[in-house]
């Protein structure tokens, strides 16, 4: 099958393979292991690794810390923060669109010690669906706000949040800023001290690199952040994540955020020329057929990301009706979660039009044959199950 659903993962990209493949069977030193030149090498391959990826999002190599990829890097950032023995307010601040990785912590804190607000975003109706109200984020933060957690890239409907103005807002009462870039990282220029973010979760599977790594972009200074950490050990990362290091993986990482950063623009044009035809070659055949999210023309939205909601037509359903193409619907973005895209409801949609959409992720590997033939197939798909 074509493969669309590059928000979901990607494939790793043969030149980062290349350069893990040593670090399995030859160089398999441990990191910490430090007496001898397999360890030596080891180590040096997760700082060199840990340079490459601060230089690529305008970090310090201090202020990366590696982990097991964006889920851990959301819970090491919001537990971090609001778990600290000397923290001040209890007041968390996020967004009703972020990610599971992100609502789940902040709830589970929400029903102990803390509190928890949630902003809406702008309605699908508009041409900025899903960008955050700065006015309603200004007036919600306050002085007991310690954390204000807020994605730069939507994983559904590829909305980017303007963060510089909810960064002024949350260090304005002295509280931090999270944005978890997990979509984001390899597909946008990313510079942390242009966004004024204090932590920023990423993940090397969403950027053509392996599964089970990824990091947390901790401020290391004005003002430097400090971490409850959740993973507690032999002491690893300084402390903030122990474990073994995952050496192939982080050199994986890192060669794949190099890769990116080579081609950044080359593949952002690439990316939304595919898009394009993709949206105009759906509309062609089924008229009735809209966009969710943003309007790309007006506001910042993902190259590679398309979403669309096709009336009366369970997206589900073309799924199995079209299985050439691998995409994913508005329903069970995860298949234990059965539930209509909290995201699309979030903008308005109703639960019945949440579920007749599809997501299509367009990524590196994709051609634009590909493309032709993941038109056919929908358009096919959803004209048999109309007149069905
Ligand atoms: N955050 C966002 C926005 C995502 O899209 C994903 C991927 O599903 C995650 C977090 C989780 O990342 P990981 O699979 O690296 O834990």
């Amino acid at each position: 099958p074509i493969y669309l659903d590059n928000h979901a993962t990607t494939r790793v990209d043969p030149r980062v393979v290349e350069a893990m493949l040593p670090w399995f069977t030859e160089a398999y030193g441990n990191a910490g292991s430090v007496g001898h030149a397999y360890g030596h090498a080891a180590r040096e391959a997760v700082e060199q690794a840990r340079e490459t990826i601060a230089g690529a999002i305008g970090a310090r190599p201090g202020e990366i810390v590696f982990t097991s990829g964006a889920t851990e890097s959301n819970n090491l950032a919001i537990r971090g923060v609001a778990e600290r023995p000397r923290r001040r307010g209890d007041h968390l601040v996020s967004v009703v669109t972020e990610h599971a990785a992100v609502l789940e912590p902040l709830e589970r804190l929400a029903r102990g010690t803390h509190r928890l607000s949630l902003l809406s975003v702008e309605p699908h109706t508009s041409s900025q669906a899903g960008v955050v109200d700065p006015q309603q984020a200004a007036e919600t933060i306050d002085s007991d706000t310690c954390l204000v957690s807020v994605m730069l890239a939507n994983n559904e409907i590829g909305v980017i949040q303007p963060l510089a103005p909810l960064a002024s807002a949350a260090h304005a009462v002295g509280a931090l800023l999270h944005t978890d870039a997990t979509q984001a990282v390899g597909k946008l220029p990313i510079d942390v001290e242009a966004l004024g973010v204090d932590l920023m979760s990423f993940s090397a599977h969403k950027l053509y690199g392996p599964k089970g790594v990824g990091a947390l972009y901790v401020r290391g200074r004005d003002p430097i952040v400090r971490l409850a950490p959740l993973v507690v050990g032999g002491g690893q990362e300084r402390g903030r994540r122990s474990g073994t290091h995952n050496v192939p993986g982080i050199v994986g990482f890192a060669r794949a955020v190099e890769l990116c950063t080579q081609t950044l623009e080359e593949e952002r044009r690439h990316l939304r020329t595919l898009r394009d035809r993709l949206l105009a070659g759906l509309v062609a055949q089924i008229p009735d057929l809209r966009m969710c999210g943003p309007d790309p023309a007006t506001t910042a939205r993902l190259e590679g990301n398309l979403n669309v909601w096709i009336p009366q037509v369970d997206g589900e359903t073309i799924m199995l009706a079209a299985p050439q193409v691998a995409m994913s619907s508005g329903a069970a973005c995860s298949s234990a979660d059965p539930e209509p895209s909290h995201v699309l409801r979030a903008l308005g949609l109703s639960a019945d039009e949440a579920r007749c959409t599809l997501r299509l992720g367009v990524g590196r590997f994709n051609t634009m044959a590909q493309i032709e033939q993941a038109i056919e197939a929908i358009g096919d798909a959803v004209h048999r199950l109309r007149k069905g």
